[in-house]
């Protein structure tokens, strides 16, 4: 198992303003898989992703990632974990808007000890054309493309994205979805796509629903296929 989750708790506010964001959420995922955690607006879905981020720290419970305890690390091990073992993807793309695409992606290069070469990335995900191209010029597809570019260059134990396609409209959605299950498959990235649609289930190996807080279901796909397989709900 590469991450575990036992037991998790994370509480915001106190008294009649307590929130269990995380009211003991145990889960496992596996080398390899791409995991959807899927749940209504509230239901605690990036909460768990920060805390497998090292964005934050839970209350009680432990995350182990690669047999480290990373709910035990202090504040400058979190940064040093996020920094080596997490690639983020976030429905904004927050790329430099100075920075060329390519230079985006070069400068998470540039802090790795062993990156992914760009331009295998960057023809993976269809914008090798666009690597001169600043931000600006870039469709909200395109710029959330070079923004998996730049989550994956160096070889993350975890890529997580949070709503990466929210901002998107239905097509962009789809390529970029289809990207992510191709940088799963042939790059080996362990994956996490968290996200209230359902429909996005449908490209994982593994389902895990939260509500409250809680895990309500747990599935693991039989037959992993294209999001736009309408045979495919038949497997969830
Ligand atoms: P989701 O991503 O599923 O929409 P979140 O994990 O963002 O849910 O939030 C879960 C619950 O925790 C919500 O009720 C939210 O308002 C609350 N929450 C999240 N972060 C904070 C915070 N920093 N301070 C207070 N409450 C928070
Ligand atoms: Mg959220």
């Amino acid at each position: 198992m590469l991450v575990e989750v036992e037991a998790a708790r994370k509480h915001y506010g106190e008294g009649a303003t307590l929130v269990r964001a995380l009211d003991g959420v145990s889960l496992s995922i596996d080398s390899g898989e791409l995991l959807v955690l899927l749940g209504q607006s509230g239901s605690g879905k990036s909460t768990l992703m920060n805390m497998l981020g090292g964005l934050d720290r839970i209350d009680s419970g432990l995350i182990t990632v690669a047999s480290d305890r990373i709910s035990d690390y202090g504040a400058r091990q979190l940064l040093e974990y996020r920094r080596r073992h997490v690639g983020f993807v976030f429905q904004f793309y927050n790329l430099v808007s100075d920075l060329t695409a390519w230079e985006n992606v070069q400068v998470a290069a540039d802090i790795s000890g062993n990156p992914f070469r760009i331009e295998e990335l960057f023809d993976a995900l269809g914008i090798a054309d666009l690597s001169r191209r600043f931000p600006k010029e870039l469709s909200g597809g395109q710029q959330q493309r070079v923004a998996i570019a730049r989550a994956i260059v160096k070889r993350p134990t975890l890529l997580l994205c949070d709503e990466l396609t929210g901002a998107l409209d239905s097509k962009s959605a789809q390529v970029v979805l289809d990207l992510v299950k191709r940088i799963n498959e042939d790059f080996g990235v362990t994956t996490v796509i968290v996200t209230h649609n359902e429909g996005i289930a449908l490209m994982a190996d593994r389902v895990v629903t939260l509500h409250d807080g809680k895990v309500t279901s747990n599935s693991i796909r039989q037959s992993p296929t294209k999001t736009d397989d309408p045979l495919a709900e038949e497997n969830l």
